[in-house]
């Protein structure tokens, strides 16, 4: 597979802000952020069926909605999505879900003659062992994490179906590679989540139930990124208006910290004081995955919500929403 690595900066392509713009995965926590910015933004047609109005794993229907409402352009933010033990214990569906969603929305896309297509991936699709901070290039340059590999091939074959099209029918569809992600509307459910939310939810319901310890997984050790979906969804307009280029582009802050600092911080916003004690039977994942953001830097995005902010507000979120001061978890 080769890979041609330009970045275009110089050409500025605004989206038309009154036509049809599909959010696939509107309600999900990168969906619900794009929307929001989307209509900040003046957009005025943005088309977001919930999954029980349309089912994209469900092929004939999705051809029917795009025949019905002809968006002029796609974001795919919808895929089946969880933490490590999720997609380690139930990588069938993750395999499965995401490549029947892909498929069927971008095929669907090309029949109707969509013109702008951005794929989100995830960091995930990345070789295990990397050279850190993550390169676009190292896309299919060695073996992937186990946990997450399901997930990860089904991107991958995402981007190369996109690139496929770019390359037979000359669209300018792209790909985007965020970083783990969290903001409000996230899934805190204790077993499927990823780390952010289930560690504020532990750290939660401990502070209430003034529980004098709580368990966290693996060894503390494996360092992430985080970025917030406000961020993200920023970079998705910056992308649509000005990169047009087969390789997907990575989308993160470029600073990492361990599990355990991410810990303490997430302790210190709940405002939980008791002792932090940690599982090494639980899986660790993938060592540490932090992206080289200079590609989507160079076209003038920044993030801007440092990781505590964003914390915090997320938290403001949580104890907000839903019944008990806290949401019920979605699955
Ligand atoms: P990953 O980035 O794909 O590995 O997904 P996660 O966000 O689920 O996990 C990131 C890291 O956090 C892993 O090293 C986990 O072992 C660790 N971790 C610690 N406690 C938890 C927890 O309660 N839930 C999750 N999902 N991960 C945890």
């Amino acid at each position: 597979m080769s890979i041609s690595h330009a970045v275009h900066t110089d050409s500025y392509r605004p989206l038309d802000r009154s036509a049809p713009v599909f959010v696939a995965g509107r309600s999900g926590l990168v969906g619900s952020a794009l929307w929001r910015l989307l209509k900040a933004e003046g957009f005025t047609s943005l088309l977001g069926p919930g999954s029980t109005d349309l089912d994209l794993r469900n092929r004939s229907a999705v051809f029917e909605w795009f025949a019905k409402h002809q968006p002029h352009a796609v974001i795919l933010a919808a895929a089946r999505v969880g933490g490590i033990k999720a997609n380690d214990t139930r990588p069938t569906e993750f395999i499965s879900d995401n490549l029947l969603i892909q498929v069927n929305v971008l095929d669907a896309a090309l029949r109707h003659g969509v013109e702008r297509l951005l794929f989100l991936g995830s960091s995930c699709i990345y070789p295990k062992h990397a050279d850190q901070p993550i390169r676009e290039e190292a896309l299919l340059t060695g073996p992937l994490e186990r946990t997450n590999e399901a997930y990860a091939i089904a991107k991958i074959a995402g981007i190369t179906q996109v690139r496929s099209v770019r390359r037979q029918h000359g669209l300018p569809w792209i790909c985007a590679m965020p970083t783990n992600l969290y903001g409000p509307g996230d899934n805190f459910h204790p077993e499927h989540s990823h780390v952010l939310p289930s560690l504020m939810r532990r750290f939660h319901q401990a502070r209430i139930e003034q529980a004098p310890r709580v368990v966290n997984w693996g060894s503390g050790t494996p360092r992430r990124e985080f970025l917030h979906t406000d961020d993200l969804a920023r970079a998705c307009l910056v992308l649509l208006e000005r990169y047009d280029s087969d390789s997907p582009i990575n989308v993160g802050t470029g600073e990492d910290l361990t599990i355990r600092e991410l810990s303490d911080m997430v302790a210190s916003a709940v405002g939980y004081e008791g002792a932090i004690e940690w599982d090494p039977t639980q899986p660790d994942g993938t060592p540490r995955k932090v992206l080289d953001i200079s590609k989507i830097a160079a076209l003038g995005w920044t993030p801007l919500i440092k990781l505590p902010d964003g914390i915090a507000e997320t938290y403001a979120w949580y104890e907000s929403t839903g019944p008990g001061g806290a949401r019920l978890p979605r699955q």
